[in-house]
């Protein structure tokens, strides 16, 4: 009897919700180029208007300025010196992703992605029920070799008439706004129609203008470039929201949109990324969740809370170490972490350490380092000479290292990816002609 009334009092716990998801990665959006972050173009009206009804992070850090090693932060809650993953194309097998725990909650989990590293070769199809990585493909080979939302939604419209199990997860990313910067017309000439320079676009990519001169003009015309793309990216997002809109789905889903990086459009004498300042760094999160009427959250965040967030608000325990936090109470304006955490980017070319929305250092392998005041100087224009404020920092920094070494021993062992030619090609393509 008594076990009769505990399993009643158990199976009449109201489960925690499960919404359908979609988790949309933009690769290489810039967070100062879209409407609600208070760009004066209309790059992203659609964005916009769906990032009414939702979360509206306005500082939110990429863990890396590169593909690889930021979507495994992003999947694993991760720093990537502990999952080390994007580091000479070594990487450590971790058994669980986003994805892993989705599934393990009862999740279908499916993933359409653009290729390049994203592909299932370094690792991003673990948890995946389903993973298109655009790597059997048999269409002709026309310039870049990527789908971009206009190829990858008529396969996500598929798989979802075929009646996916529910809940479902879907993960899809797109390189339509990472180089070449070549969108169709009218994209193309949307905001760069006033360019009489002779630059070429077609066939190069981010890095490769680094070392060749170009004037402020250029500069500009591959900054428009980049706008066109955002414009004919929102475009297709408002056809990807349209699948389920139709199947008046929608409006139960929870959405994330967000990026892995940002990129660097001149700044500095700079095209692409991989290094460490803002315009690589700052990333866009809109994050609608259902019966949440949203609303704009200034935390300082960065791309492995997602995961922590995501768990805290299905009422999912991962039983896992995340270096994430758990941002919901923030989102709900009811606590903040600013000042007491580090939020760190970590890549090829060295670190950027942050632990307010005021300061932040850029630190090399060699141990030098330049300060910047955000506040006064947001473009990162000038170094700030203030020992003080440094010491302090690096100390917090080390402290801080310390304490969390070993989560950075756990995951030593160390594998080389394999890539065939094709992917090489493909990588070629998006600019990366050795590592990340
Ligand atoms: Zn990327």
């Amino acid at each position: 009897m008594f076990l009769f009334l505990l399993l009643g009092v158990v199976s009449c716990r109201r489960a925690p919700s499960r919404p359908n998801i979609l988790f949309l990665s933009i690769d290489t959006l810039r967070a100062d180029r879209i409407g609600y972050t208070g760009y004066g173009r209309p790059t992203t009206p659609n964005l916009d208007r769906f990032a009414r009804e939702a979360y509206r992070f306005t500082d939110v850090l990429a863990q890396a300025p590169s593909t690889w090693s930021s979507h495994r932060s992003l999947f694993t809650s991760l720093y990537p010196s502990v999952h080390k993953q994007g580091q000479s194309r070594q990487s450590s097998s971790i058994p669980y992703s986003m994805a892993s725990i989705l599934r393990d909650n009862g999740y279908h989990t499916a993933g359409f992605v653009d290729g390049g590293y994203l592909r299932a070769a370094f690792g991003f199809g673990h948890g995946f029920d389903l993973y298109d990585d655009d790597s059997k493909r048999d269409r002709p080979r026309v310039g870049i070799g990527r789908l971009g939302l206009a190829g990858i939604n008529p396969k996500v419209r598929a798989w979802f008439e075929a009646k996916p199990k529910q809940p479902f997860f879907l993960f899809v990313h797109t390189y339509d706004v990472h180089c070449p910067y070549t969108p169709p017309e009218p994209y193309f000439g949307k905001f760069s129609g006033w360019y009489k320079g002779v630059l070429q676009v077609q066939g190069e990519c981010g890095a490769s203008f680094n070392g060749t001169r170009l004037s402020d003009e250029d500069y500009r015309y591959l900054s428009d470039l980049y706008d066109g793309g955002i414009a004919y990216m929102d475009n297709q997002l408002e056809a990807l929201f349209r699948i389920f809109r139709d199947a008046g789905l929608f409006d139960d889903m929870m959405v994330i949109v967000t990026s892995d990086h940002g990129e660097s459009l001149g700044e500095r004498g700079y095209v692409g990324h991989n290094r460490q300042y803002d315009e690589e760094l700052q990333i866009p999160l809109v994050w609608r969740v259902p019966g949440h009427a949203g609303g704009v959250v200034r935390e300082p965040s960065q791309s492995i809370d997602i995961l922590p967030t995501m768990c805290s608000i299905l009422g999912i325990d991962p039983r896992i170490e995340m270096q994430g936090k758990d941002l919901l109470s923030c989102m709900q304006g009811e606590a903040s972490f600013e000042g007491t955490r580090m939020r760190m980017s970590e890549g090829t070319f060295g670190h950027a350490l942050r632990f307010d929305d005021r300061f932040k250092i850029v630190l090399r392998k060699s141990g030098s380092y330049e300060l910047f005041d955000l506040r006064r100087d947001p473009g990162e224009l000038a170094t700030v000479n203030d020992d003080g404020v440094a010491k302090e920092m690096l100390g917090k920094y080390r402290a801080w290292y310390k304490q969390n070494r070993p989560l950075y021993d756990r995951f030593k062992k160390t594998v080389k990816t394999e890539v065939d030619e094709e992917t090489k090609e493909q990588l070629e393509e998006l600019g990366y002609a050795g590592d990340e």
